[in-house]
């Protein structure tokens, strides 16, 4: 398992420490090697071949060069596997058009900054999704609630879990451009606001990939906080990114 932090834009110091014990937790329990970095120069092919799964921890900015996002979709589409985690997923890909397109899909607005941070209800989306797989079908969690321009299954994403929009105030008046952060206009419940989400890339490989929009909070993924419900997420989406999700292998067809 390859994790990589690099940030070349916003900084999530404490959701990068978070994930990162997290992760080194989850690899040892899958029996992982694992390997953090933030020097993007591991995106070439030799160093590539080395790993099963790639996690983006935060990422932020134009992390990668064009040469090394190029090294990163070969590895992919031969069979690769990814999990992008927060931050990841917050204008990261505005300077990979792949990424962008294939993984994120949507576009990130804001989220609530006063409070920044509010319990709200997550809906499960895809109750029959290895990535959702022992999580009940309604919880609470506390956490940064991300926003986006448009749900991810119009960009060709199976969304999986969704916020109820009205358990929370998806409000901000603190900064940027979008005041209403509300995506359910139309009454639709949670899945007009997904917040996480799988594909199943095209090819005989069928590569997979994962965005989590949870993880600003150095706890997030802790196996205590809120009966690790975010961290036995983030487990499943390891282990069916890399098709290690057994019997019960749904959410590709396959
Ligand atoms: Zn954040």
């Amino acid at each position: 398992m390859l994790v990589f932090s690099e940030t070349r834009g916003w900084r999530h110091n404490e959701g990068i420490a978070g994930a990162g014990k997290a992760l080194v937790e989850l690899a040892q329990d899958m029996d992982y090697a694992i390997y953090s970095t933030e020097q993007s120069a591991f995106f070439n092919p030799e160093d590539l071949a080395r790993f099963k799964l790639v996690v983006f921890n935060n990422m932020s900015g134009a992390a990668l060069t064009k040469a090394e996002q190029a090294a990163f979709e070969d590895w992919f589409a031969r069979g690769g596997a990814l999990v992008a985690i927060h931050g990841s997923g917050a204008r990261a890909e505005r300077s990979w058009d792949w990424f962008r397109d294939d993984v994120i899909g949507s576009v990130f607005t804001a989220h609530p900054a006063a409070p920044q941070f509010q319990t709200a209800r997550v809906q499960s989306l895809a109750p029959a999704h290895p990535v959702m797989a022992g999580i009940p079908e309604s919880f609470e969690l506390n956490e940064e609630w991300y926003s986006f321009e448009r749900p991810a299954q119009d960009h060709g994403m199976t969304p999986i879990a969704g916020l109820d929009e009205t358990s929370y105030s998806p409000r901000n008046d603190v900064y940027g451009d979008y005041q209403d952060l509300r995506m359910d206009l139309n009454g639709e419940g949670p899945i007009a606001h997904p917040i996480i989400w799988s594909k199943c890339h095209e090819g005989g490989w069928r590569a997979r990939s994962v965005y989590i929009s949870l993880g600003h909070q150095v706890g997030t993924f802790d196996k205590d906080v809120s009966g690790g419900i975010a961290r036995k997420i983030l487990k499943n989406a390891l282990n069916w990114s890399v098709k290690n999700s057994g019997q019960n292998d749904e959410g590709c067809g396959d």
